[in-house]
């Protein structure tokens, strides 16, 4: 076998190693991640990147059941010692890193040929595919909080920090800088970056784009920012709530749904504009909130982030521009130019994005099915509320215990035909594992065991 050829005889794509070695390129970077949220790699010299393709690179499928503390594996009837996948990276979305480096998210496959059901990335491309049969199309914007530590995972210092200031974006100005250039270098299209209001916390917003692209942009933007803050003799905390003292970390994804080109967000004559379709959704994803908490923000640091006051949307209930609803909602107009979108708050970064975006579009896609009747706006901060009030109003609490959360989704049938059996049962299986070894620690001492859990 030379290089030119590939071991099943199909030419490899020699114009592009070309290209690509010109641009400097000689190692790439593959990409899969986890039901712990957990990113896992496999490097190829260039000359091998046409196998890392196709038949991909073995995997033992005890990848799906890898543990956030660094050794745990949660072997089961499915998952085993035995048996060998290939995680096959998908050249369309390769992107150059720079410093000789290249990346392309993965995809987990059988050894013959046919879809890994435990795949996260597969998993949202069927979502995105039943959507798409049913002449449905959605964008999804990601955002990404995280907080700026020492080597060791230490806090660092804050004295000239305040909320959104100035003076933390001047501090980390070459970090800032050099996050901004390497992404326009690799082709993430940042919407805005910013301090957050947490000390050394910041956000960038992705664009929207197509599901499963949106979600290999994440994963992106987490490797620039791990390896820019490494040049800077720092690290990048993805926990949610990496202080117990300080506010936390989400991972919000907002999304769009059009009937074909129609907008099912806006123009229409239902609330805020929204078509009958635009309401059905929005209530499919409220429907399925409580149970898809495992998936979305289901690790056994979360439910410390899953509070009310900290912006993380604690309230099942949507409000327009309401940073306390589980879902905010955004009008569309002059201001927001890519039109209405939904904001799912509670998501946070220990999710695995795909099965995140997985989630949220089968069950606002469920709730168009089903027609289901949108409850009633909540335009206050849901704490403001009594109890009668919010009884009446049918506002709950989110489960914020892991145990409630991961109880719930195993019992949704529902969010089971979404994702399927396997991976709910792996989501399952590695976080009842967090919940059984470290959910009787204290809030300081399980947010510096995890502070470093899910970085990159
Ligand atoms: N940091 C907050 C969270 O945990 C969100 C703040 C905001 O609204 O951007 O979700
Ligand atoms: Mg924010």
């Amino acid at each position: 076998m030379t290089a030119g050829t590939s071991r099943t005889g199909k030419p490899l794509a020699a114009a592009a190693i070309a290209q690509l070695e010109s641009d400097g390129v000689a190692t790439l970077i593959g990409t899969v991640v986890n039901p712990a949220g957990l990113t896992h790699a496999k490097t190829v010299p260039l000359r091998r990147m046409g196998i890392f393709a196709d038949p991909g690179l073995g995997a033992s499928p005890v990848f799906h059941a890898f543990t956030i503390d660094q050794t745990g594996i949660v072997f089961g009837d499915a998952i085993s010692v035995v048996g060998d996948q290939r995680i096959r990276i998908d050249l369309g979305a390769l992107r150059i890193l720079g410093d000789g480096l290249a990346w392309a998210p993965g995809a987990f496959y059988n050894q013959d040929g046919t879809p890994d059901p435990y795949c996260s990335r597969g998993v949202l491309q069927r979502v995105a595919d039943r959507l798409d049969a049913a002449g449905l199309t959605a964008l999804v914007g990601h955002e990404l909080e995280f907080v700026l530590v020492g080597e060791d995972g230490s806090r660092l210092p804050s004295v000239s920090w305040a909320q959104y200031g100035l003076a933390g974006l001047l501090e980390f100005e070459g970090f800032v800088r050099d996050v901004m250039n390497a992404a326009t270098s690799s082709g993430v299209t940042i919407e805005q970056f910013h301090p957050e209001y947490g000390a050394n916390q910041f956000e960038i917003s992705l664009s929207p784009q197509q599901p499963v692209a949106a979600a290999d942009q994440l994963v992106l933007m987490r490797i620039i920012v791990g390896r820019v803050a490494r040049r800077y003799g720092m690290r990048v905390s993805l926990s949610p709530v990496p202080f117990a003292d300080s506010v936390g970390s989400g991972s919000h994804q907002h999304f769009s749904l059009g009937r074909g080109d129609v907008p099912v967000f806006s123009g229409g004559s239902a609330a805020r504009g929204m078509t009958p379709e635009g309401e059905s959704a929005l209530a499919g994803l409220l429907a399925g909130l409580p149970a898809a908490q495992g998936v979305l923000c289901g690790s056994v640091v979360s439910g410390l982030r899953i509070q009310p006051g900290h912006w993380a949307g604690a309230h099942n209930c949507w409000g327009t521009e309401n940073r306390e609803a589980a879902v905010r909602f955004l009008i569309g107009g002059p201001s927001n130019p890519y039109g209405a979108n939904v904001e799912v708050k509670v998501i946070d970064p220990s999710a695995n994005p795909y099965l995140a975006t997985a989630t949220i579009l089968g069950l606002a896609h469920h709730g168009i099915e089903k027609n289901l009747p949108l409850p009633s706006e909540v335009s206050v901060d849901p704490s403001s509320l009594s109890d009668d009030e919010r009884t009446e109003q049918n506002v709950a609490l989110l489960p914020s215990r892991q145990i409630d959360a991961l109880a719930a989704l195993d019992e949704s049938e529902l969010i089971r035909g979404i994702l399927g059996n396997q991976v709910v049962d792996a989501v399952l299986a590695v976080r009842r594992y967090e919940h059984e070894k470290f959910g009787d620690l204290d809030p300081e001492s399980l947010a510096d065991r995890f502070r470093m859990a899910w970085s990159v």
